[in-house]
């Protein structure tokens, strides 16, 4: 039998870094920012273009936070080229993000109403209003919309996909086009991807959906594979598949970001990231930072994997 050479695809696929933001802010003791800095540079150095560095959240809600505006300002300066982006929890985060000179934030939202108050203590309700205020006093302000527990709830079990959808067309009405669907606790299965992708995608044409999917069942590469082919726009895993959820009980690691790239670029997609050099910065990163580590090349010692 003749075995053919399996076809490259050469596919462009949009990832985000988002371990300095969703990964660092699950760290109890204080990271410093000249670490915190050093560890976007080699994240900017392996080559992607779209970066979460960090959260305008209130520092006494999460200290970790604390030096944003610090980090904000210092990579402004350093990356012109790269999209940098922030979450904010309201509209005073917002306006902090305007003044630094960010073009694009994350207001986040979940579809459950007990994540919800246990995340940001507003009903679905109150966040949506403040989304509102925040469009409307920002008309400018790139928003992308982190819809927390899209597929599951750490306390509802899992979420209707008409619930779902009637969400995002609350989003539409105000004039939001980008969201990021967030496995929160990382309870989504394949099946569940494939349809809530096909379906939203179906659904509202004129908008873009990315996959954020935590690695909780060790299922985050299968589901975001699942993701990549039933549609979404942009992919955003964590270096090292550092991360966690501090509102969210079982809530484990992020998919990881090199094993991730490494899949992807094996199967041929354009990635426009190295492998070696991002692994390079993953073990840096836990050879400086104690953690909840879900990636599985910073656990192999020896180069097998190169091989
Ligand atoms: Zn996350």
């Amino acid at each position: 039998m003749e075995v053919k050479s399996i076809e490259v695809i050469e596919i462009k696929i949009k990832l985000e870094e988002i371990g300095p933001r969703d990964g660092f802010q699950n760290v109890k003791e204080f990271i410093p920012t000249d670490i915190k800095l050093k560890i976007i540079d080699g994240i900017v150095s392996a080559g992607y273009k779209k970066i979460e560095i960090t959260s305008l959240v209130s520092p006494k809600a999460i200290p970790q936070m604390r030096d944003a505006q610090e980090v904000i300002k210092s990579c402004l300066k350093r990356y012109p080229d790269v999209e940098l982006f922030a979450l904010v929890p309201n509209l005073y985060g917002a306006r902090t993000a305007v003044e630094l000179g960010l073009k694009e934030v994350c207001p986040v939202i979940s579809l459950s109403e007990t994540h919800n108050k246990a995340n940001v203590n507003k009903t679905v309700e109150e966040s949506l209003r403040q989304i509102k205020e925040i469009k409307e006093t920002f008309p400018k302000l790139k928003l992308t919309i982190d819809i927390a527990t899209a597929f599951a709830c750490p306390f509802e079990g899992e979420m209707k996909l008409e619930d779902l959808i009637a969400l995002i067309q609350k989003l539409y009405d105000m004039g939001i086009r980008s969201f990021m669907l967030c496995d929160t606790i990382g309870k989504a299965y394949p099946k569940q991807v494939e349809k809530v992708f096909r379906t939203v995608k179906s659904e509202f044409k004129d908008c873009t959906f990315g996959a954020h999917i935590h690695d909780t069942r060790n299922m985050g590469i299968l589901n975001t594979y699942i993701a990549i082919e039933n549609g979404a726009d942009s992919i955003q895993t964590s270096l090292g598949g550092l991360g966690g959820c501090p509102f969210a009980p079982g809530a484990s690691g992020n998919t990881s970001s090199e094993d991730l790239v490494y899949a992807l670029n094996q199967d041929g997609y354009d990635t426009g990231i190295d492998f070696d050099k991002l692994l390079e910065v993953a073990k840096y990163e836990k050879s400086v930072i104690e953690g909840n580590y879900s990636g599985h090349h910073i656990n192999i010692e020896s180069d097998i994997c190169k091989r």
